[in-house]
């Protein structure tokens, strides 16, 4: 049996980061990790998508701006290979950068599969491992749907294994990766479709954020099919992919991609060999101190299903580490006002409540909203004008800015010091009271009447 102070399983985002802080209070740390380091950000996730999105987002400026920007250019080739194999390349670097930082901070890396044979000790490849402290991090993985031919589809972790672009594409799902992987692949030449069950992609963000997006892809693509579902897939000799949906429509494609949401990874870690408790969804209980049901047992990141966000659970892993290492009694995450940007084309940025959970929690006659829409000046000097809408929502006579939301050119940039001003409990009349900086779009939430 081999001895710790404390051990993470799951090298993502969160299990990297508890151990790290652990390490630096100077703790004897495992990190048990059975495939690539980084975890679903890093491999399949964040990185991979951000990497595209700026693939995409290059396109955009040379096929719809640049002209009116004057410059006559001539695309001879888009190359997926190569944006994929500079993407891989910066992914590399990120992991021999995570195996130094794992080296300065003498944190052993178990390469393999953890398993619990009891509360406090785990199995990997044949050897036992135990510590006062250990951590379950170990995310989540996609989810695919119960439809015959379902396995004629691909999941996000498949699109990120594509190694050619395909020509034509089905995106199924209405969260933030059926909107990003969508999007991206619109915006680079794939022939694309989105198909949604409601009436529209990211329905519970607010309305502003929610019309504008559909307004959007109405009138830029990619082709959105509302209200409907996938009921089979059939794959023809030549790998054409026949796609039914629920309306009787038939869409054929070469590329079907199944995000409609992602399920814990709680199954064969064998939790069956330990008293700890799973909730709905099979994720794993924990309180507000990322504690599950064993004493010495925590739980942090996507498979807690709280909010699955990397920095979510890079910070929910160092305050655990603090507090268990640090003598921080107190130290936990506060899980509310968390900001979150979706990569569409334009992103989108929102923190807080949307104006119709604010009506609810406050009554409609303590809610004020300000909003705005313009054409962002960067594509306003050209044809290809893209409107922009931004929302304030604030609550009773103070003004006090409760949710902020944004849909347009520059809103994942623009949204992270807003969220610092909305965290410190900023009012509108803290808001007018900064100068603009012009001229950006930023200004506008600073400037709305
Ligand atoms: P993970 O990062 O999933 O890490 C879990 C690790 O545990 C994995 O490496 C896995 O191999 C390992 N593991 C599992 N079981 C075991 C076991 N038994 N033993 C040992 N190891 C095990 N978030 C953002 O903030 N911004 C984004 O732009 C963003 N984009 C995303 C795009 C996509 C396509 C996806 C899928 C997710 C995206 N996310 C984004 C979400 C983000 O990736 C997750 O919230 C984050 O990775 C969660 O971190 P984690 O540590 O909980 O789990
Ligand atoms: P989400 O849970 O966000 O969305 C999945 C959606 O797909 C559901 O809400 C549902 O919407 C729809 N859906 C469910 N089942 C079906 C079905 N059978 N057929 C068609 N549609 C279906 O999951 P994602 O996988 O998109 O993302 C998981 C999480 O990862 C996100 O919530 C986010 O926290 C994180 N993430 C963050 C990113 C970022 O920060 N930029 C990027 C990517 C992921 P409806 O009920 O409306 O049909």
């Amino acid at each position: 049996m081999k001895k710790f102070d404390y051990i993470c399983i799951g090298g993502g985002s969160g299990g990297i980061a508890s151990a790290n802080r652990a390490a630096k209070h100077g703790k004897k740390v495992a990190l048990i990790e059975g495939g690539e380091i980084g975890g679903t950000c890093v491999n399949v996730g964040c990185v991979p998508k951000k990497a595209m999105w700026f693939g995409a987002t290059v396109a955009e400026a040379i096929h719809k701006y640049s002209p009116e920007y004057g410059f006559d250019v001539t695309v001879n080739h888009f190359s997926w290979e190569i944006l994929v194999a500079n993407r891989q390349a910066y992914i590399e670097r990120v992991h021999a950068s995570y195996d130094r930082i794992l080296a300065t901070n003498d944190i052993t890396w178990v390469k393999g599969f953890a398993r619990f044979v009891d509360n406090h000790t785990v199995e990997v490849n044949g050897d036992t491992y135990t510590a006062e402290h250990i951590t379950i991090a170990t995310g989540g993985r996609p989810r695919l749907p119960d439809v015959p031919g379902a396995e004629y589809g691909i999941d996000s972790d498949g699109f990120f294994a594509l190694r050619t672009q395909p020509k034509r594409a089905l995106v199924v799902g209405a969260g933030y990766i059926a909107v990003e992987l969508a999007g991206l692949l619109h915006s680079l030449g794939t022939d694309t479709h989105l198909a949604v069950r409601q009436h529209a992609p990211l329905r519970h963000f607010d309305p502003i954020i929610v019309e504008t997006l559909v307004e959007l892809i109405d009138s830029e693509g990619p082709t959105l099919h509302k209200h409907t579902e996938v009921e089979k897939v059939e794959k023809q000799d030549d790998g054409e992919l026949h796609v039914h949906f629920s309306t009787g429509e038939l869409l054929k494609t070469d590329c079907l991609i199944w995000a409609i949401g992602r399920t814990p990874s709680t199954h064969n870690i064998g939790l069956e060999n330990t008293d700890i408790t799973l909730q709905e969804k099979d994720y794993i209980k924990v309180d507000s101190y990322q504690n599950t049901s064993v004493d010495g047992v925590y739980a942090l990141g996507d498979v807690t299903g709280h909010v699955e966000l990397t920095p979510v659970a890079i910070k929910a892993g160092r305050l655990l580490s603090e507090r268990l290492f640090n003598g921080q009694d107190k130290a936990h995450l506060d899980y509310s006002l968390i900001p979150t940007v979706v990569f569409s084309h334009p992103p989108i940025g929102t923190i807080g409540l949307t104006e119709s959970e604010a009506k609810s929690q406050y009554g409609d006659d303590n809610i004020k909203v300000y909003a705005t829409s313009f054409s962002a000046m960067y594509t306003a000097v050209t044809r290809h004008r893209q409107v922009t809408r931004m929302k304030l929502v604030c609550v009773g006579k103070e003004e006090k800015v409760v949710g902020l939301h944004g849909i347009g050119h520059g809103m994942d940039e623009i949204l992270q010091g807003f969220a610092v001003a909305v965290k410190m409990g900023a009012t509108k009349a803290d808001f007018d009271a900064c100068v603009a900086i012009h001229p950006t779009s930023a200004e506008e939430f600073v400037t709305m009447t």
